[in-house]
C-alpha cells in the first residue's frame, strides 16, 4: 500500500469543493454523514449545494461566491479546507498549479484534470495507454473530412467545455457539416484549436462505470450500469448489466489501470460504448461524480458521493457493491421555461412504488436541464422491466409522455 502525500484522515476536517451544482450538493449530504465539514466556492447563489444549506452555512467560511476559474477565490477557499476537490472541472489549471505549489492540497491531483480537460488530449492520453477509443482528429473549417479518413455520419466535438452533450454534434452528411461551420462565422476565435472530429461508433448500449481510489492506493470498482442518452443527453441509468465474462473483466481492467496511470485520488466516471459484437471503446472519462452513478446513493451499499469523500480524505474505501436486485435512475429534465416546484408531478413520481425522488431545488426550470432525478428499486435485475420502469417514470414527467 502507498505512503499517503499529503494531508491523512486525521487531518481532514472540511473538504473544499469548486462548484456548487447537484454535484456538490449530493456530495454536502454524505459528508454530512461522515462528520465533515465542507465549503464550495460557486458563482450563483442560487446554486443546489447554496440553496440546500441551512443560513448558517451559508457564510464566507462554507461559501465563496466566484466563478469556477477564479483562482483567488480558491486560494480563500484554501484557508479553510485541508484538502480541495472538483464537482465541476473548468477551473483556471495554470493559476491552480501556482496554488499546488504553495502546499495546497487538489485532489484528484491537478495531472489527472490536466489530462481530460481536452477532448482531443484525453483521447490522446486513452489511446497511450492501449484502450480502444473511437478514431479522432483535429478538424478546421478547411478540412475536408473524408481526407482525414472520417465518413458520415460523423461526431464533432468541443475540445472544451463540453458537458450534456452540449459540445456535441452528429452530422449527418455534408450539408449538415457546412451548416455546423457557418455558426462560426461570426465568431472564428480559436477556430483551428476549438473542436475534434471522431467516427461515429454504431453502439448497441453505452455502458458506464464509476472507479474509485483513494489516497492510499486503494481501489473500488462499482457495478456497470447501462446509460441511455436522447440527442446526447442522458436519459436513464440502468444496474446491473450482464456482460460476457471476459467483457466485464476488460471494463474493470481498464478502470483498474485508468486509475493507476493517472495516479487518481478520488472517483472517476467512465463512459463507454459496447458495440454488438461485444467490443468496448472508452468514449470520455469525468474526474469527479458523475449523473451515471446517481444510482449509487439508493442502490449500492456506499453512495459514489461518499466514496469520493472517503476517497479524497485517505478514509476506508466504501464497499460499492449494489444491496438490491437491481436500480433504475431517472433524470428529471427541463422541458419547458419556467419558475415552478413541480410539487404535483414529484408527488406523484414519489407515490411510484420503491421510488426516491432528489429534487435538486433549481429555480429556472429550462428545457434540458437536469432539475432533479428518480432512482426505482427494483427486485429483479432484468433489463426489460428496467427499461419498462424508466419509461413509466418519463411518462409521470414529462407532458408528452
Ligand atoms: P458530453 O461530454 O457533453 O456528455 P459526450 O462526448 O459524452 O458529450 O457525448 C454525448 C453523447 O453523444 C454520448 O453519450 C453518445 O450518445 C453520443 N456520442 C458521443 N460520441 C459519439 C461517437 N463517437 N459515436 C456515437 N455516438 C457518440
Amino acid at each position: 500500500m502507498n505512503v499517503i502525500q499529503g494531508p491523512t484522515a486525521a487531518d481532514i476536517h472540511q473538504v473544499g469543493a469548486i462548484g456548487g451544482g447537484q454535484l456538490a450538493w449530493m456530495m454536502l449530504e454524505a459528508a454530512q454523514r461522515l462528520g465533515l465539514e465542507m465549503a464550495i466556492q460557486t458563482p450563483n447563489a442560487h446554486d443546489p449545494a447554496v440553496i440546500n444549506r441551512s443560513p448558517d452555512m451559508q457564510s464566507e467560511k462554507k461559501v465563496i461566491l466566484a466563478r469556477i476559474a477564479d483562482a483567488k477565490a480558491t486560494a480563500r477557499l484554501a484557508q479553510h479546507c485541508q484538502v480541495i476537490t472538483f464537482e465541476n472541472e473548468f477551473v483556471d489549471l495554470p493559476a491552480l498549479k501556482e496554488l499546488e505549489t504553495q502546499g495546497v492540497c487538489f485532489r484528484p491531483g491537478l495531472s489527472v484534470l490536466a489530462a481530460v480537460l481536452d477532448k482531443l488530449e484525453q483521447r490522446q492520453f486513452l489511446r497511450s495507454l492501449g484502450l480502444s477509443v473511437p478514431a479522432f482528429a483535429a478538424i478546421t473549417p478547411q478540412d475536408n473530412p473524408q481526407a482525414l479518413g472520417f465518413d458520415f455520419p460523423l461526431v464533432i466535438k468541443s475540445r472544451r467545455h463540453g458537458y450534456d452533450g452540449q459540445g456535441t454534434f452528429i452530422l449527418r452528411d455534408e450539408v449538415e457539416l457546412q451548416e455546423f461551420w457557418q455558426r462560426f462565422e461570426s465568431d472564428p476565435t480559436d477556430i483551428a484549436q476549438r473542436f475534434m472530429v471522431e467516427a461515429f461508433v454504431p453502439f448497441e448500449r453505452e455502458l458506464a462505470i464509476m472507479a474509485a481510489r483513494s489516497a492510499t492506493g486503494e481501489i473500488a470498482l462499482y457495478p456497470v450500469v447501462e446509460t441511455y442518452q436522447k440527442q446526447q443527453v442522458c436519459r436513464w441509468a440502468i444496474a446491473p448489466v450482464t456482460l460476457p465474462s471476459p467483457t466485464q473483466t476488460q471494463i474493470e481492467t481498464l478502470a483498474t489501470k485508468l486509475l493507476e496511470a493517472l495516479d487518481a485520488v478520488g472517483i472517476l466516471g467512465i463512459e463507454l460504448f459496447l458495440t454488438p459484437d461485444d467490443r468496448v471503446f472508452v468514449n470520455e472519462i469525468a474526474p469527479r461524480t458523475h449523473n451515471s452513478g446517481h444510482l449509487t446513493i439508493d442502490a449500492c451499499a456506499t453512495s459514489q458521493f461518499e466514496q469520493h469523500l472517503r476517497a479524497v480524505c485517505g478514509l476506508p474505501l466504501g464497499d460499492p457493491a449494489l444491496k438490491v436486485a437491481g436500480a433504475v435512475m431517472v433524470n428529471l429534465l427541463g422541458f419547458e421555461t419556467a419558475q415552478s416546484d413541480y410539487i404535483e408531478k414529484r408527488q406523484r413520481l414519489a407515490n411510484f412504488p420503491n421510488a426516491k425522488v432528489h429534487w435538486y431545488g433549481k429555480a429556472d426550470a429550462k428545457p434540458g436541464r437536469k432539475l432533479g432525478h428518480v432512482t426505482v428499486l427494483l427486485e429483479s435485475a432484468d433489463r426489460d422491466s428496467a427499461i419498462a420502469v424508466a419509461q413509466q417514470i418519463e411518462a409521470l414527467w414529462y407532458p408528452d409522455g
